[in-house]
């Protein structure tokens, strides 16, 4: 921590992802911001503190749109469902927090929180407050869902569900709806979020087809923003994935069975996709391991895992704009960088994979005056790998420095 002013020597900088990496740029930060970008390795002011990254490519700080902190889906999370207590999951998300931070993540979208929402809300002020490391955290709160709906609990006796479920997110029918929305909004959320079709991680026989009725649809996303927050739609099944898009949803998160409709509707409304590929490969994986799934999440993960990579290839190749989500908490936390590669076999280049955890991410959360790119103004969140991620963009994987907020919270020395 220190509040003198930081120069940083950058090998190679990537200051904005939509244009050519700089070779020998010199970064002045100062308060916690960029203050100044120039070329040539500028000798440091009195006072202020060299980072010598002369050998390294330095990139902004990565954004992910899609992960639960507060979460960690492996063999043992049925029991923790039932055994942690508030705090517990707390101090649990902060562990989180912090190794997606050394992964290079300097912002997060929590797109659901386990149990009590409070948990996330103040995980996100000890963040700001510096008082807990971590990336910056915007959260929606509650996810929301009808009754019986992919953002329940179940699995358990009707009565332990209800100990263990915050029931802040269920609503059904217009007026419910409304309120949910709202309910979320007061308690502090950034975004909203809702459950547009059934999700494979529900342990009920569901199907992965729309959830909510159309006019609940309409509803949330109308609610939500009149009061100024966007709404992220978890979607699998084209007609949930189309009502969402109709009703002019900020993005669709997975997005694994869109159609000719879907696109159309992307590219016409300016959505974004936030295609998660590695949420769907650790599920399917899960399900191939004998008694690691209960039998209804297995079929649907199935299904899920190869078509999450197929839809984002059709987004990708139509022009559909595409921002960075991982939904760890169902993969490991930390591992976040994995989806790079998978965006990239899915026929993105490194640069536009890039592109889409960075620019694109920083536009959808709404954020692109503080983070995105490296410039004048924007939030000192800078990290750097050791060799070019646009020759092989499997290196984002081994982040070798990380400033967030202009403090260095990983060392590249
Ligand atoms: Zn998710």
């Amino acid at each position: 921590m220190t509040s003198h002013s930081i120069v940083i020597h950058a090998g190679t900088l990537l200051a904005n992802a939509g244009e050519a990496p700089k070779t020998k740029q010199s970064l002045l930060i100062e308060g916690g911001r960029i203050k100044e970008v120039s070329s040539g390795f500028v000798a440091p002011p009195q006072d202020a503190k060299l980072v010598d990254l002369s050998d390294k490519f330095v990139l902004p700080g990565l954004i992910d749109c899609h992960v639960h902190l507060t979460g960690q889906f492996d063999r043992g999370y049925r029991m923790r469902m039932v055994e942690d207590s508030d705090p517990k999951i707390g101090f649990n998300a902060a562990h989180n927090a912090s190794l997606t931070l050394a992964a290079g993540f300097t912002t997060v979208r929590d797109v659901g929180a386990l149990g009590n929402p409070d948990v996330i809300f103040a995980l996100r002020a000890a963040i700001a407050e510096k008082k807990v490391a971590g990336p910056r955290v915007l959260c929606v709160g509650d996810i929301l869902s009808p009754t019986g709906g992919h953002g329940q609990t179940y699995g358990y006796r009707h009565d332990v569900c209800a100990c263990v479920q915050s029931t802040s997110g269920i609503c059904d029918g217009i007026d419910e709806c409304r309120r949910a929305v709202r309910r979320q909004v007061s308690q502090g959320a950034d975004a909203i979020k809702f459950v547009a079709t059934g999700g494979v991680l529900s342990d009920i026989k569901a199907g992965l087809d729309q959830q909510f009725t159309t006019d609940e649809i309409r509803t949330i996303i109308e609610t939500a923003h009149n009061l100024g927050r966007r709404v992220a739609a978890h979607a699998h099944g084209a007609a949930g994935i189309n009502a969402a898009l109709e009703a002019g949803v900020d993005s669709i998160e997975h997005g694994s069975f869109m159609d000719d409709r879907s696109i159309e509707l992307f590219l016409a409304k300016g959505a974004f996709h936030v295609p998660t590929i590695i949420a769907g490969v650790t599920a399917s994986e899960m399900a191939e391991r004998e008694g690691e799934l209960p039998p209804a999440m297995a079929e649907k993960a199935r299904i899920v895992g190869k078509k999450i990579k197929e839809a984002l290839s059709r987004s990708h190749k139509a022009g559909v704009t595409i921002a960075f989500g991982t939904d760890m908490g169902v993969g490991p936390h930390g591992q976040n960088a994995r989806e790079f590669g998978l965006l990239v076999e899915a026929g993105m280049s490194p640069r536009e994979a890039i592109h889409a955890a960075t620019i694109n991410a920083a536009k959808l959360l709404n954020i692109s005056d503080e983070a995105g790119t490296i410039a004048a103004g924007k939030t000192a969140d800078v990290i750097a790998v050791d060799s070019s991620p646009l020759e092989n963009v499997a290196v984002l994987e081994r982040v070798s420095f990380v400033m967030s907020r202009g403090d260095v919270f990983r060392s590249a020395n």
